[in-house]
């Protein structure tokens, strides 16, 4: 078996999510709409699972909107608040360094004619505040339109390529003083640090499952109460009118059960992982000219993201894989052409260097022999490639890893 790094990607399934699930995929199959008792049962299953995941949250059930992932929590935040009664040109304000999920979502809205911005990060990934406070105060100086629309921030609570950790609480604080809405995609920080809504003091926050091991295809969206998205899922009245479909009882059980799990235990885990990842870090520094992406402190516990001088870092990916490790690189890479990652390239890396990173992401089984055996290849793989350095990825048909 290969040993899995790959974490930010995904995560397996938890046993205990499992078996909470195997009941709803059996014999309790009932739809939680109908008013027998077995579509009762169901329900009753679905209304437990809302009351967990609101409290490991630290939230109320109702702000609870259960979506079919991360990034459909992402668009129903970015679609679903910029088109409420707060107008439907509201201004749309995200980083540079966002999901793909949300830089999308801001794409269509500025083909629909709202007024978009990205914020810059520095070298680590962070955005400016004052940059957040100065594109607030002008859209409020321009004129009467500018000055009626309203407008929705949107600021990732950690990165998935290099784990930097946002400061949400003083960006969510600027918003709101400009009178913005204020929503963050906590898809890689729920499960993993403590995550209270309260606490960071936002109006809507994204999470996914499958990234604390609950099942794929299953998310949720925190929106605090007395904001009402527009859907974009229409048809049945699920979920309080927020997102139309018969729930996915099953995978939203899983979930709930998940993340309880996960939140239980996350200050010690996430003190576990970060000694690994510290360890990992440290070992590849040792090699040569490689060097560190993102920041040392606020940085995701798992996320060990770095580049090698020299080398690309989708060929590292192959050979670790041949060596018995499961890694990915944030570069995208489609039919040959190594298009360097936007996350990367947004910290201001010249694309050579972008092109260079691989990222490593450590799991709860992740163990210090595996971090041992991985720094024993390493060195000797970009060693091996960068004798090898001009020669092209070989296959060239790629695809790239999306999460
Ligand atoms: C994985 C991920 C998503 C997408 O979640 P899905 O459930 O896979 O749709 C969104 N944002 C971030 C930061 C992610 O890491």
């Amino acid at each position: 078996m290969a040993v899995y790094l790959d974490s930010a990607a995904t995560t397996p399934l938890r046993n205990e999510a499992l078996e909470a699930m195997l009941p709803f995929l059996r014999g309790e199959f009932a739809n939680p709409s109908s008013p027998h008792a077995a579509g009762q049962r169901a329900r009753h299953a679905l209304d437990d699972a809302r009351a967990r995941t609101a409290s490991a949250l630290n939230a109320r059930p109702d702000e609870i909107i259960f979506t079919a992932g991360g990034s459909e929590a992402d668009c129903l935040a970015i679609f679903g608040l910029c088109a409420t009664s707060r107008g439907s040109q509201a201004r749309f304000i995200t980083g540079a360094i966002e999901h793909h999920a949300v830089l999308h979502a801001a794409d269509v809205l500025r083909g629909r004619g709202h007024g978009v911005t990205l914020l810059q990060v520095d070298a680590d990934g962070f955005v400016d505040a004052s940059e957040l406070e100065h594109v607030l105060a002008q859209g409020r100086k321009h004129g009467s339109a500018a000055e009626s629309a309203p407008a929705l921030v949107s600021v990732m609570h950690a990165n998935n390529e290099i784990g930097t950790i946002e400061r949400i609480e003083r960006l969510a604080e600027i918003a709101h003083r400009h009178g913005a809405l204020f929503h963050t995609d906590a898809v890689q920080t729920v499960g993993h640090i403590p995550v209270d809504v309260k606490a960071l003091g936002v109006d809507a926050l994204s999470l996914s499952a499958h990234k604390f091991e609950g099942p794929k295809g299953v998310g949720a969206l925190y929106v605090r109460n007395g904001l009402k998205p527009a859907p974009i899922v229409v048809g049945g009245d699920q979920e309080g009118g927020r997102r139309a479909g018969t729930e996915n009882v099953a995978g939203i059980v899983g979930l709930s059960v998940a993340l309880e799990l996960a939140v239980r235990d996350v200050r010690a885990q996430a003190a576990s992982t970060s000694e690994l990842r510290d360890q990992l870090i440290d070992g590849a520094l040792q090699i040569p000219r490689a060097a560190l992406n993102g920041p040392r402190r606020e940085r995701l516990p798992n996320n060990a993201n770095l580049r090698f001088d020299d080398i690309e870092g989708a060929t590292a990916v192959l050979a670790l894989d041949v060596t018995g490790f499961a890694v990915s690189t944030g570069s995208a890479c489609t039919s040959g052409s190594l298009e360097p990652s936007h996350v990367l390239s947004a910290l201001g890396l010249p694309a050579r260097a972008a092109r260079s990173a691989v990222r490593f992401s450590l799991g709860r089984d992740t163990t210090k022999a595996d971090v041992e055996r991985l720094l024993s290849s390493l060195p000797g793989i970009v060693e091996k490639l960068r004798g090898l350095a001009g020669t092209l990825v070989p296959g060239g048909g790629l695809s790239r890893t999306r999460e």
